[in-house]
């Protein structure tokens, strides 16, 4: 890269999250790392350091207002936004999120993360994203997002998850509402499913976070002519 690019990306302490900040800092960018507990984050930015990664710690909890509204202090050049940080909430072998018994402060909690956190995250980084000559904008989402997927008995695996999965399928609807809102400007803006990854999120089933972190990585250094407003895996196009 000609002149250094900054990332910053929510949720880089560990799993997916980490990985895509090792795999955008070996690509020369500058990496923020997002994460709200201070030991954590500072371990993490010390394990990218050591791995010959331009990192910085980045206090944040994308729940939290004055957190986020801090964290945008701390940076003075944007280029890239991984919107990683996600929850699941509660579920586990055998136990499902039925939607007939759904507890619904588990839903608060779920869409506060997975939807209100990126949209926080995301207005409060703008005024510096706009300033790069290439802003891009990536959300990571989830296969189990695809209505058209977890319509088709064939096709939807795993458990129900009533509260996650359409919490990543209102992230892919926003993600849209952004794209309109961004057209005819340099930002491109497109949602991510890592696939199954082993991370404390699985239960550390699945394949390597670095597996996971490549489309998601793949979409923050798109081209300028790089679509918008879509929603993909590793094999392509993923069906709304
Ligand atoms: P993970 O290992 O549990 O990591 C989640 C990360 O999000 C952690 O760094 C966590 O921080 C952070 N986080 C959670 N709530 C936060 C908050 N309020 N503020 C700031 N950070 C917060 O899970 P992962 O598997 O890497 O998941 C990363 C993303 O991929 C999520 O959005 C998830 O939905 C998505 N995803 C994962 C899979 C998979 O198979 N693993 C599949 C599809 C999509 P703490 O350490 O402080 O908790």
């Amino acid at each position: 890269m000609s002149e250094t690019k900054t990332a910053l990306v929510t949720g880089a302490n560990k799993g997916i999250g980490h990985a895509i900040a090792a795999g955008l800092g070996a690509l020369g960018y500058r990496v923020g790392v997002g994460a709200r507990d201070r030991s954590r984050r500072e371990t993490a930015v010390e394990k990218l350091r050591a791995a010959g990664v331009d990192a910085f710690g980045v206090p944040l909890d994308v729940t939290d207002e004055e957190s986020v509204t801090t964290a945008a202090t701390l940076i003075n050049r944007l280029d890239v936004l991984v919107n990683n940080a996600g929850i699941s909430g509660p579920f586990g072998p055998g136990w499902v999120q039925d939607p007939t018994t759904l507890d619904l402060d588990v839903v608060r909690t779920v869409v506060e993360t997975n939807v209100i956190g990126v949209i926080r995250v995301t207005n409060t980084m703008l005024p510096l994203l706009r300033q790069s000559p290439s802003p891009r904008i990536v959300n990571i989402s989830s296969s189990v997002a695809s209505v058209t997927r977890q319509a088709d008995p064939d096709i939807a695996i795993g458990p129900i998850m009533a509260a996650y999965s359409p919490s990543k399928s209102f992230l892919n609807a926003v993600t849209v509402q952004y794209a309109r809102q961004f057209a005819g400007t340099k930002i491109l803006i497109n949602a991510a499913c890592p696939g199954l990854v082993a991370t404390d999120f699985t239960g550390f089933t699945g394949r390597t976070p670095e597996e996971g972190a490549a489309t998601a990585i793949r979409l923050a250094t798109l081209p300028d002519d790089g679509p918008t407003g879509g929603f993909f895996e590793d094999a392509g196009v993923i069906p709304w």
